[in-house]
C-alpha cells in the first residue's frame, strides 16, 4: 500500500513538472472518445524521464494501437488493466472501445494505421477477421499482436509474418474444467445424482459461438467425464455469449422447464457462472440445504468469493495479468523493430501462439487467483 502512495505520488509529481497531460493521461483507464491520437502522444513524449528500459537517450515512447471486442466484458477489463500496468514506460496504448461492432472495430483500425502507431494489439470481435485485419496492417508494414480471440485456423495461417497471437490453450480449459467436476462427482455422487441414475444430468451455458474458447470448453469438459467413466445428459446448451444478466434469464428459463432434473451448471466463464447463481439464488437455492453446483472458467474475483462462500463449485484461472503483460512486450519489441520475443521469456508455438497456461481453482488455492488478478 505505501509502496502503491509513493509510486502514485512519484507519478503525479512526474506529470506537474513535465505539464505534458497528454502523456501522463494516455495509458489510464479512458473512453476510447477521450484518447488522444497518437501524433498528440508521441510529441510530448520525448520530454519524458529518460529512465527508461532502453538505453536509447531520450526515448521516445513508441504508440501501440488497441482495440478490445467489447469494454462491456468483465474478463477482458481485467486483460487490459494489465495491458495499461504492462506499458507503463514501455510504450503509450491508444486504446479502443469496439463496441461487439466488428466493422467499427475495423474502421479503428484504419485509423491507428493513419495515426501511425507502430504495432497493434487487436482482440477481435469475430475472430474470423484475423486475416483482414493482418491484409490492413501489411499493407501499411505494422505488425499485429492478436489477443484472446484466436483466428480459428491458427495465426501461422494467415498470410503476414509479422503477426503473432497471444491466449491460451482453449482446450485445456475445458479439460482442466471437466477435471474439476469429474473429481467433485466423485466425492458427492451420493448427494448430486438428484434422480439416482449414475448419469449427471447437467446444462451448459456456452460462450460466443465460434470463439475457440467456448467451443473448446463446452467440448473437452463433457469429453473428459465421459473419458473418465461418468455418463452423461444434456438437459440444454444454449450461448449466452460470455454474458452475466444473459445466463441468469436462461437459467431463468431452464429452472422453469427442469425444476428437479438439473444436476450441474456448466458455464464457459464466471460471468454466465455469476448469473446462473443469481438466478438459482432467486429460486431458494444456497439457503436451507438445497445447493447445485455450477462451475465456470476464469477465476474472478467476484467468482473467487462465491467459491468462498460456497455458492459457486469451481473455476478455471484465465490469467489476465500474464495474458495482458505478454501481448504488451511482443508488440512492443516489434514497435522496436525487433524480434517480438527478444528479451522476453515468452515462446511462440508452431502455430505463432504464446500460450499462457490455465490452472484448476477450488476453494484450496484461492490465493494463486487472487495474485493473477492482481488482489
Ligand atoms: C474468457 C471470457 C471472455 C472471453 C472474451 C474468454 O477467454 O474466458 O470470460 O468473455 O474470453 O473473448
Ligand atoms: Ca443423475
Amino acid at each position: 500500500m505505501k509502496m502503491k502512495m509513493k509510486k502514485l505520488l512519484a507519478a503525479m509529481l512526474a506529470c506537474a513538472m513535465l505539464a505534458s497531460f497528454a502523456a501522463c493521461s494516455s495509458s489510464e483507464d479512458k473512453p476510447a472518445a477521450d484518447n488522444k491520437p497518437a501524433e498528440t502522444t508521441e510529441k510530448t513524449e520525448d520530454k519524458k524521464e529518460e529512465t527508461k528500459k532502453d538505453d536509447t537517450t531520450a526515448a521516445e515512447l513508441p504508440a501501440i494501437g488497441v482495440t478490445i471486442y467489447k469494454y462491456d466484458d468483465n474478463f477482458m477489463t481485467y486483460t487490459r488493466k494489465a495491458m495499461e500496468n504492462a506499458a507503463k514506460d514501455v510504450a503509450v496504448l491508444n486504446l479502443n472501445d469496439s463496441q461487439n461492432d466488428q466493422t467499427k472495430q475495423l474502421e479503428q483500425i484504419d485509423v491507428l494505421i493513419n495515426q501511425g502507431v507502430k504495432a497493434l494489439i487487436i482482440n477481435l470481435v469475430d475472430p474470423s477477421n484475423a486475416p483482414v485485419v493482418a491484409e490492413k496492417a501489411k499493407a501499411a508494414n505494422i505488425p499485429v499482436v492478436f489477443v484472446n480471440k484466436e483466428y480459428p485456423e491458427g495465426t501461422d495461417k494467415i498470410d503476414y509474418d509479422k503477426c503473432v497471437y497471444v491466449g491460451t490453450t482453449s482446450e485445456e480449459s475445458g479439460i482442466i474444467q471437466g477435471q474439476l467436476i469429474l473429481d467433485a462427482w466423485n466425492a458427492n455422487k451420493e448427494t448430486w445424482d438428484k434422480n439416482g441414475d449414475g448419469k449427471l444430468q447437467y446444462v451448459m451455458l456456452m460462450g460466443e459461438v465460434g470463439h475457440p474458447d467456448a467451443e473448446a470448453r463446452t467440448k473437452y469438459s463433457i469429453q473428459t467425464l465421459n473419458d473418465n467413466g461418468v455418463e452423461t445428459q444434456e438437459l440444454a446448451n444454449q450461448s449466452a455469449t460470455w454474458d452475466t444478466a444473459k445466463a441468469k434469464d436462461l437459467m431463468d428459463t431452464w429452472l422453469v422447464k427442469f425444476p428437479t432434473e438439473i444436476e450441474a451448471v456448466i458455464c464457459n466463464n464466471d460471468g454466465m457462472a455469476m448469473g446462473a447463481i443469481e438466478s438459482l439464488k432467486g429460486a431458494g437455492y444456497f439457503a436451507d440445504g438445497k445447493y447445485m453446483p455450477v462451475f465456470g472458467v476464469d477465476a474472478l474475483p467476484e467468482a473467487l468469493d462465491l467459491i468462498e462462500a460456497g455458492e459457486m463449485a469451481g473455476t478455471v484461472l484465465n490469467d489476465p495479468l500474464n495474458q495482458g503483460k505478454a501481448c504488451v512486450e511482443l508488440a512492443a519489441n516489434y514497435a522496436a523493430g525487433k524480434d517480438p520475443l527478444e528479451g522476453t521469456s515468452w515462446k511462440l508455438d508452431e502455430t505463432k501462439a504464446v500460450r499462457v497456461p490455465y490452472q484448476a481453482i477450488t476453494i484450496d488455492n484461492l490465493d494463486v487467483a487472487r495474485e493473477a488478478y492482481g488482489n
